[in-house]
């Protein structure tokens, strides 16, 4: 549990010293030893850790729930009955068990271990009302579980009509809804952090500075838990939805000091990153481009996008400062990436350095190495290759004339992180497909030039998930960004198309039959290789057989997770080279190879895929000037949910990366879909990042209007937040790390 609250080390004078909210949870009524010590099992040590624990979710309790709609009630909701006591037993020492009847329904309420005499307060007929815990029971009744009586609290006749909002009775307001302790009882929570908010709220520090919350209009800290966690029951319609939706003014203040947070750990990361020295590349741009473009017609009927115009601009310009180039490129499938990070090799060849790419798989590497050893040719750069499977013979050679300068791109996988390769003038690390590596591996590839620690190769992050700028901000916000909003031209877009059950399959199978006739290749890919426990599971091995035998003589492939890598290349590369015409895979399989001659693809269970996994997969067909195709197969359409279906019809609908991806992050809501666990940044207290992309933008403003008026964080107003950052970073496990 990431603490919340950050106390400057020596309490103000102001406040009484004998309270802070590092107090630990044991000073708080209801929290003796067991409890704390459940409480502490759960991160939670101090009054700040539980002021920092948020309401899931509220149960309005001004509204009276009719007996028999409880049936559509979720489990744990905490809601209001009312009507007549019916039978009423005791079971001594066990429970007591008090049956609420009316309006042709009933529902049991319980409440265990509890004395005797409390079945007294209950007559049989009398009116009464209960607040408390639905539970679905073992026997599958629904029952309430130690709920307060509030009978009197209804007393009135006007209150409490069924559905009605009451006019805020005394103790039935809006109550907050906490996550699970294990072996604290809702109850018990609620009231710790009750006593935590009335006692300590107003000692909790402030870490957002007044400039920031006035410019902002964000209420302060003590005001913003009193609303999470204490709701006013007379809080107007309007706010009370924003509470419930989490879009409060109290919710956005805490989910910017979330923001802000990250985003002033990445100005600081940036701030440091520029002052550290790197080796310019001061290579003429103008000549060395006209070499590249060269070299690229060379290749094929070349001719730079304007987007990568653009973006060899910007790396150009980076790359000519005396401090190192911290930038990312972000490009849909098939934008061009690989001539950009050429064009960014050569530029540090022409000023004598070298330049380490590094691809998350050998197949990746591999065909980089086919790629720009073409194209560097020409200019008389050498390119090689250096993977866990290079023989040793070969990775010794390629090591030697790596030291002597005369291999100008090595390429490889993570094995180019080994400390021993030690390359005399690396001037450029170039990543691709940044998704799949940590933070780690980045400042590592940077510090694989051993004999230069003092200076730091400039870096070129890549990227095919299409990303939007906001996002961009949040999971590489120390990084600068260059984006590839362009196609290159000539390449008829991917058609996008959504087929079900049998006829689906016919019509799938008879577009494979004329893709391999008219001499393409296709690929099709099923959600689980061989077995799995859900009936009608499509499988790959199934699939595989099927097709071998409906679509014969074609030549089908298999792939998938469970083969021996030697293998898996072995399919992939047959299917590169033409020796295949149908891959069958899993998605366990690395698809980012680059084959120009594939046209189609069928995904079958399409349902069962994610919207930027599906655009992924697309991306893979209609690359060599020929129009793609993708068929998304689904088994029918009563099998598949509303969102599904809606994820299949925004793909059917567009093929821009990016709107797929913006739409991904509203619909998932998910920040996680993007790795922003795995980047190492800190978490967020409110997973929904999609509501907050523009607070998020305003927190970037503000962390840069922070770091450029007080790059160290040195000034007494930024004390609070400084140790705030610190705090939080250090729980990502992520700012000592990569200081660079
Ligand atoms: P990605 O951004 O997915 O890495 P690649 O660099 O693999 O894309 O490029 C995809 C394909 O587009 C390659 O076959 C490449 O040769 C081609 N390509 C890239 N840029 C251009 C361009 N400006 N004009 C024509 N073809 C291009
Ligand atoms: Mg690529």
């Amino acid at each position: 549990m990431s603490s919340l609250l950050n106390v400057a080390s020596s309490p103000s004078p102001l406040s009484s010293p004998s309270r802070s909210v590092e107090d630990p949870v044991s000073l708080l009524p209801g929290a003796g030893p067991a409890t704390s010590a459940r409480l502490a099992a759960r991160g939670l040590r101090t009054v700040a850790d539980l002021l920092g624990l948020l309401p899931r979710g509220y149960d309005d309790l001004r509204v009276v729930t009719p007996l028999g709609a409880l049936a559509s009630i979720e489990e744990g909701r905490v809601v209001v009955v009312r009507g007549t006591v019916g039978r009423i037993r005791v079971f001594p020492g066990r429970f007591l068990d008090v049956v609420v009847e009316g309006e042709g329904a009933e529902i049991h309420a319980r409440w265990f271990r509890v004395p005797g005499g409390m079945a007294k307060q209950f007559v049989r007929g009398a009116a009464v009302a209960l607040a408390g815990p639905l539970r679905v029971a073992t026997s599958g009744e629904r029952e309430l579980v130690h709920p307060a009586n509030v009978t009197a609290l209804l007393a009135t006749p006007a209150a409490g009509a069924a559905g009605a909002v009451l006019a805020a009775p005394a103790g039935l307001g809006i109550r907050a809804r906490y996550p699970q302790v294990e072996g604290v009882s809702g109850r018990v929570l609620e009231k710790i952090i009750s006593a935590a908010v009335d006692r300590y709220a107003d000692r909790a520090v402030e870490c957002l500075p007044p400039g920031t919350r006035a410019r902002l209009d964000l209420p302060p800290l003590g005001v913003a838990l009193r609303a999470i966690h204490q709701p006013s029951p007379s809080s107007p319609p309007g706010e009370l939805d924003a509470l419930l939706a989490a879009r409060s003014p109290a919710h956005r203040r805490l989910a910017l000091e979330d923001l802000l947070i990250i985003q002033l750990g990445f100005s600081v990361r940036r701030q440091r990153a520029r002052i550290q020295p790197a080796r310019p590349c001061d290579a003429d741009v103008g000549l060395t481009m006209e070499r590249v473009r060269g070299a690229l017609r060379g290749s094929g009927p070349f001719v730079l996008t304007e987007a990568q115009e653009r973006a060899i601009a910007e790396i150009a310009r980076d790359m000519a400062q005396p401090r190192p180039m911290q930038r990312l490129l972000v490009g849909d499938v098939g934008s061009g990436k690989t001539a950009v990070a050429f064009a960014a090799a050569s530029l540090a060849a022409a000023s004598g350095g070298q330049t380490l790419l590094m691809a998350p798989t050998e197949i990746l590497a591999e065909q980089h190495v086919r790629t720009l050893s073409a194209l560097a040719r020409p200019l008389g750069m050498r390119v090689a290759l250096l993977t866990a499977g290079t023989p040793r013979p070969i990775r010794e050679s390629t090591l030697a004339l790596g030291r002597q300068g005369q291999v100008h791109i090595l390429v490889g996988t993570q094995s180019l992180l080994d400390k021993r390769i030690a390359l005399p003038d690396v001037r450029l690390a170039i990543i691709d497909e940044q998704h799949r590596f940590g933070v780690t591996q980045r400042a590592r590839l940077r510090r694989t030039d051993e004999g230069r620690e003092d200076e730091l190769p400039h870096l070129l992050v890549m990227t095919a998930t299409p990303i939007p700028r906001t996002l961009a901000l949040t999971l590489y916000g120390d990084l600068d960004a260059s984006v590839l909003d362009q196609l290159p031209p000539g390449r008829a877009p991917t058609v996008t198309g959504l087929c079900a059950g049998e006829e689906g399959r016919a019509l799938a199978e008879q577009q494979l039959r004329a893709t391999v006739e008219q001499g393409h290749q296709a690929f099709v890919v099923c959600p689980v290789r061989a077995v799995s426990t859900r009936a009608g599971a499509v499988t790959a091995v199934d699939r595989y057989a099927a097709l071998e035998r409906s679509l014969a003589p074609a030549r089908v492939g298999l792939v998938h997770g469970e083969q021996g890598s030697g293998q898996k290349d072995a399919v992939l590369r047959g299917f590169a080279a033409g020796e295949l015409d149908v891959l069958v895979a899993t998605t366990v399989v690395e698809l980012g190879i680059d084959v120009p001659n594939a046209t189609l693809m069928v995904v079958e269970e399409a349902d069962r895929f994610g919207l930027a996994q599906l655009h992924q997969l697309r991306g893979r067909v209609g690359r060599g000037g020929f129009p793609g195709q993708c068929l998304l197969w689904v088994a029918g359409d009563r099998e598949i949910g509303e969102e599904a279906r809606e994820r299949l019809r925004l793909l059917v609908s567009t093929n821009d990366g990016f709107r797929v991806a913006e739409a991904d992050l509203t619909m998932r809501g998910h920040g996680d879909l993007f790795g922003l666990r795995q980047a190492g940044v800190p978490r967020l207290r409110f997973s929904d990042l999609g509501g907050y992309l523009s607070l998020l933008e305003e927190a970037r403003h503000e962390a840069e209007r922070i770091v450029a008026a007080d790059p160290t964080l040195s000034l007494a107003e930024h004390q609070p937040l400084r140790s705030a950052m610190e705090t939080r970073w250090a729980e990502g496990q992520v700012f000592g790390e990569e200081a660079g």
